[in-house]
């Protein structure tokens, strides 16, 4: 009887583990929300409404050299209709008067090698560090750590690119490495904004 019900038990057990692997087998396709903000905390201004008011972003002198790789990486936020068939609000454009941007993109020894820190981006408000979790922010600064960004392939230096300024707009990280908002340390894939993350736009603004 025991030994019985036991290995009905342990049938059930199977079957329900093999339903279990068929459900995150269904559940890991591209289409998968893996999005993640900051307690849906934004970029006051928004980030173009659509052309109508474009936001500025700035390379600084000390960026100089990564000018290309940033409008690159600005690029795949911006063409996300052509790229992804997704249209987002998203509309920076480049401005050489620093005052105008909120996007603002250094490039300095800003942390030892040995902490694996390719880039940061810190939120301000009121020209003060915030907790983006906390508050919302009306600009930014995204700071390339030379140490270990450039000795980055282009390929990952323009997606290193394109992830701070996701973190910018509001997105924080997630797991999934098929989108420009997984960290290239936990093994991120792509080096451009992937529908997921304007997805991801899309609910925040
Ligand atoms: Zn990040």
């Amino acid at each position: 009887m025991n030994v019985g019900g036991i290995g009905v038990s342990h049938k059930r057990a199977a079957m329900l583990a093999a339903i279990a692997a068929v459900v995150l087998a269904l559940g890991l396709p591209a289409t998968a929300s893996a999005y993640t903000t900051y307690n849906g905390h934004v970029l006051n201004g928004g980030v173009g409404n659509y052309g109508s008011n474009p936001r500025y972003y700035y390379v600084t002198a000390s960026a100089g050299y990564q000018e290309t790789v940033v409008n690159n990486a600005v690029y795949t936020w911006i063409h996300t209709t052509s790229r992804l068939g997704i249209t987002t609000p998203i509309y920076w454009a480049r401005t050489y008067t620093q005052s105008q941007s909120v996007m603002d993109i250094y490039h300095n020894i800003y942390y030892d090698p040995d902490t694996g820190i390719i880039a940061s981006t810190e939120q301000i408000l009121n020209n003060v560090v915030i907790n983006p979790l906390a508050t919302n922010w009306n600009w930014a600064k995204i700071k390339l750590n030379t140490p270990c960004f450039d000795p980055l392939s282009a390929y990952n230096e323009e997606g290193s690119c394109a992830h701070e300024m996701g973190h910018v707009m509001g997105l924080g990280h997630t797991s999934v490495t098929s989108r420009v908002m997984c960290q290239l340390e936990s093994g991120r894939t792509v080096n451009a904004c992937q529908a997921d993350d304007a997805n991801g736009i899309n609910y925040l603004y």
